[in-house]
């Protein structure tokens, strides 16, 4: 039995033709993807000529723009047309992404420790046993090695914003996207990584201002973080 949601993956297949377009419903992920990449490579030390796992990668947003700094990329994803629009799209853009359909936990039996980061970014909301899919990932990397994750914090206020804001005034998400109660409090991704051999090393909010529309890294972690850590 697969770790995967179907309904999640067919909401994100049937989107996908899209997923190039920055005005679309995944403006967000265009939006947030500087960052996150600047947070991610300087931590990573560079990320040029890594061996680097993008899981859960979807269209290909972030796997495409850690290729251009220069590593070498791999992207998985278990929902098929996001992967076939990745595909289409570096024949466009140059890349050289490689995009498998394959579970985590299934390359992690086949590629043990075999990459110096991971990335798993606003997933591992969308996946009912996300413990199982971090475990997966402390197993893909090699010791020392870096796993990013990215998700959403659980509390009134992330109801208000990532659902309530995102979805129903602002219109930046499709209504329907998130599943509140699958959200993440970052205390539970923390405990989380250390069940799966990980240490968190560095906590990461981050924000958005509907009236200027800008995205920003800061210390606020009530809706939207990210978190680094390191294979012990
Ligand atoms: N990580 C990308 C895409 C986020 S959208 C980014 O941040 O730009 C969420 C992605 O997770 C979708 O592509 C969806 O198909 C994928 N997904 C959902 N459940 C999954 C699972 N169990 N295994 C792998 N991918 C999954």
């Amino acid at each position: 039995m697969s770790n995967a949601d179907q309904a999640e993956l067919d909401k994100f297949s049937q989107l996908a033709h899209r997923w190039w377009d920055p005005n679309s419903e995944f403006k967000p992920l265009h939006d947030i993807n500087p960052l996150r990449l600047q947070w991610i490579a300087e931590l990573a030390g560079g990320l040029a000529d890594k061996q680097v796992l993008d899981v859960g990668c979807g269209g290909g947003i972030l796997a495409e723009s850690m290729n251009r700094l220069g590593a070498h990329v791999t992207g998985i994803d278990l929902a098929d047309k996001p992967l076939k629009v990745a595909r289409l799209h570096q024949l466009e853009s140059g890349a050289t992404v490689e995009y498998r359909l394959v579970s985590a936990e299934d390359l992690a039996q086949e590629q043990p420790s075999y990459y110096d980061v991971v990335t798993c970014m606003e997933m591992l909301e969308h996946v009912p046993d996300p413990v199982s899919v971090m475990t997966a990932c402390a197993r893909l990397v090699k010791p020392d090695g870096w796993v990013f994750f990215s998700t959403l914090n659980r509390n009134p206020k992330s109801y208000l914003f990532a659902i309530i804001g995102a979805e129903y005034l602002l219109n930046l998400l499709p209504k329907g996207t998130h599943d509140w109660s699958r959200f993440i409090k970052p205390h539970e991704l923390a405990s989380y990584a250390r069940q799966a051999g990980l240490e968190p090393v560095e906590l990461m909010g981050m924000t958005y201002n509907p009236l200027t529309k800008v995205y920003r890294l800061e210390r606020d972690t009530d809706v939207n973080y990210l978190m680094a850590c390191r294979r012990v």
